[in-house]
């Protein structure tokens, strides 16, 4: 049994010339964590606000589409006119380290926490089977570039904690042992606050095998 909106879908784009609507859910269906259903939802509660919602949006996207771009250099959001980013041109960080990450999401978390100074690098991805994605499709040819050009002396994995990021992990470090650059990965530890019997085990054990020296 269909949801009253997706009947009603199907009603206005099969009962009138809806190329636009059908290509508005096609575009939205594209976006992260959006399945048809759902694009079709939005795409219909969109064409039911013409001058509120539908404008508000519309003028956003072109706003985004004008004034945001991604830096070429480590693929982190930046304005237009701003190429490469201000975190790969500014002479205060440390050009020494580069730190990499799955997604440009991370690196506005890790500049919040204050803990690293250095410049970033984006795989836009990670290697996964079950999305087709193997290391062709990462910024990985990239990388290597810019640890030759810009002499890099260490390599910080800043990687999720799946077996997918593991592997792309694994990879990279077979990748970047034959040149002259330290490879480390961030310590799986304990998160702040928490207490041994809150942890669940695999945390717990990845805690265990990356525990530090006290003295
Ligand atoms: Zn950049």
């Amino acid at each position: 049994m269909r949801a009253p909106m997706e009947r009603e879908y199907e009603r206005v784009v099969k009962t009138s010339p809806n190329e636009p609507l059908a290509e508005l859910a096609a575009c939205l269906s594209r976006l992260p964590g959006v399945g048809s259903r759902s694009a079709e939802r939005m795409a219909l509660k969109l064409a039911r606000e013409p001058d509120g919602l539908l404008k508000r949006l519309a003028a956003a996207l072109k706003s985004v589409g004008e004034t945001v771009r991604c830096c070429t250099r480590c693929g982190s959001l930046t304005s237009a006119g701003q190429e490469p980013c201000r975190l790969c041109t500014d002479p205060g960080r440390d050009g020494a380290v580069v730190c990499v990450v799955e997604d440009p999401n991370d690196i506005p978390t890790i500049e919040k926490s204050g803990g690293f100074r250095g410049r970033y690098h984006a795989l836009m991805g990670r290697i996964s089977a079950m999305q087709g994605t193997g290391p062709e499709d990462l910024e990985i040819r990239k990388l290597l570039k810019r640890i030759e050009e810009e002499g890099f002396r260490e390599v910080i994995l800043a990687l999720n904690t799946n077996t997918e990021s593991d592997a792309t992990a694994a990879m990279l470090a077979r990748l970047l042992a034959a040149r002259n650059v330290r490879v480390t990965r961030l310590a799986f530890g304990l998160p702040a606050g928490s207490g041994i019997a809150y942890v669940d085990p695999v945390t717990l054990e990845r805690a265990i095998r990356g525990r530090q020296p006290l003295a």
